[in-house]
């Protein structure tokens, strides 16, 4: 077993740094700590609590440049890019600083008890198994509404981002999280079984795969661990003939493009009336053909590399085998090393990997569709459910298709994305559960009933 990590910017391929893996020994000194701190922690007063999210909060404001440095020599986001990341996860901050404490407090439920309500107790240690794609994002939406609900947090981040996890580590500390609130675990994710096992962890959330979700939900389904898994996508942006492209398409590119493609919740299958194709096809087009690619430092490049070779890799073998069942490329397909060019397909078949898989990375899809009807059926014709966006101007017409969009989010005039005051979460090989909003906060408490005669 290997007993170390290196990390590797994707960009250049130089060696980042090298960190030791934890030895046997000291996770059982994580988990010990995880137990003591988490005694205390619960105890401590919610505004408490809610102060400490102040000082993250400035933290990450003071420090971006910092952070955001890291995030792109690690896994290749371009710089601005991950500066808004982390303004995003200030922003999330503020959002449980003003309503935490409304979210958790007890709720009074009138019976025949002289009281009855309900108090929302924390759990423990919560496991967080998270991807390298917003690598601070995806930690700080789990571990601030968690922590602040009295939880304590344990981190398996992504080998290829193992810095930004023990920056995470680190900056919980300097913002006056008493040591064990919040720890990172540097392992291979074949320890997690054993960890998920112990008495110390009480949950797992996991982002990531499918195949990681699989596996550590049967793991946590074996040990009685409650689990949120936040799994792939495969979203559909529909584009009913009255669409306005004037106002929307730059949405649309984002929705596909930005992050480099690398997003569970991005746009991966353009559905398109045959109204409006030929212009939304030029159109997009033009756009991408626009996008500036190049080193993901420059504050004015849009297209960074991907997180790994080996992703670029599987992405170009998706759409190779899409061209083999008959896609066309109307222009991008070619790669080097963890560079993938800003590709958009058409001629697609529902049973092609560009239709039926996520694409990870930055190849847009394009499928025409009869009329809007036909549009709604293939968009919601997928295995994943994270979201659905449709563009129309004719609002009214969308309300009817509320119920038959099966998914975790449906957007309207905008791309799906995350907002700490909405919850975020999918349905189907999408995963189950919750993140962000008042939902997110309760997913890892014990919900409790009080009743007092
Ligand atoms: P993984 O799902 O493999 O990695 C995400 C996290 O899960 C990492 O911490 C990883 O650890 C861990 N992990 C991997 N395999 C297992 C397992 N069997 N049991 C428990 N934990 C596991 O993503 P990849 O980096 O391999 O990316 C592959 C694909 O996953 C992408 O192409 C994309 O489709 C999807 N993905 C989806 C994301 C999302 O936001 N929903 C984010 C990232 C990827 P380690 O690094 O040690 O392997």
């Amino acid at each position: 077993m290997k007993n170390k990590i290196e990390t590797i910017n994707p960009y250049n391929q130089e060696s980042l740094q090298t960190y030791k893996y934890h030895t046997k020994k000291d996770i059982d000194g994580i988990l010990k700590q995880a137990d003591s701190t988490f005694e205390d922690w619960r105890k401590i007063e919610i505004k408490e609590r809610v102060n400490l999210l102040e000082n993250l909060a400035n933290l990450m404001e003071d420090n971006k440049e910092k952070y955001a440095k890291l995030m792109t020599a690690e896994m290749g986001k371009p710089i601005s890019q991950s500066i808004a990341e982390i303004e995003k996860c200030v922003w999330l901050c503020d959002f449980y600083i003003t309503n935490a404490e409304e979210f958790l407090a007890d709720s009074i439920i009138e019976t025949d008890a002289h009281e009855s309500f309900i108090s929302y107790d924390p759990l423990g240690a919560v496991l967080a198994v998270m991807p390298w794609n917003y690598p601070f994002w995806q930690v700080m939406r789990f571990a601030i509404p968690s922590l602040t609900a009295g939880n304590v947090g344990l981190l398996k981040h992504a080998s290829n981002v193992s810095g930004t996890a023990i920056a995470i580590q680190e900056l919980f500390e300097e913002a006056g999280y008493p040591k064990g609130c919040f720890q990172t675990l540097l392992i291979g994710h074949e320890l997690i079984e054993d960890i998920i096992a112990s008495d110390t962890v009480k949950a797992v959330t996991l982002t990531g795969s499918e195949v990681a979700g699989r596996s550590v939900a049967a793991i946590a389904g074996k040990n009685l661990k409650k689990t949120v898994l936040e799994l792939g996508g495969n979203n559909a942006c529909v584009v009913f003939d009255d669409a306005n492209l004037d106002e929307h398409l730059e949405t649309m590119i984002k929705a596909r493009m930005q992050n480099t493609g690398q997003s569970c919740i991005a746009a991966k299958r353009f559905i398109v009336s045959e109204g409006i194709y030929d212009e939304f096809l030029e159109r997009f087009t033009r756009s991408v053909l626009e996008l500036k690619s190049g080193n993901p430092e420059d504050k004015d490049v849009f297209m960074g590399v991907m997180a790994r070779e080996d992703l670029a890799e599987e992405l170009e073998e998706q759409v190779n085998q899409s061209v083999k069942m008959g896609a066309k490329i109307v222009t991008g397909n070619k790669r080097h090393k963890a560079y993938f060019e800003p590709t958009i397909v058409t001629e697609i078949t529902p049973d092609m990997p560009v239709f039926k898989e996520e694409t990870f990375g930055p190849v847009a899809a394009i499928i025409k569709a009869k009329n809007n009807e036909e549009a709604i059926a293939l968009a919601a014709n997928s295995r994943f459910g994270l979201g659905t966006m449709i563009f129309t101007e004719n609002v009214d017409s969308v309300y009817k298709e509320i119920g038959n969009i099966p998914d975790g989010a449906l957007f309207v005039n905008d791309m799906v994305k995350s907002d700490p005051r909405l919850p975020f979460g999918g349905t189907k090989a999408s995963g189950y559960g919750r993140e962000l909003s008042k939902e997110g906060i309760l997913e890892f408490v014990n919900i409790k009933t009080v009743y007092i005669k």
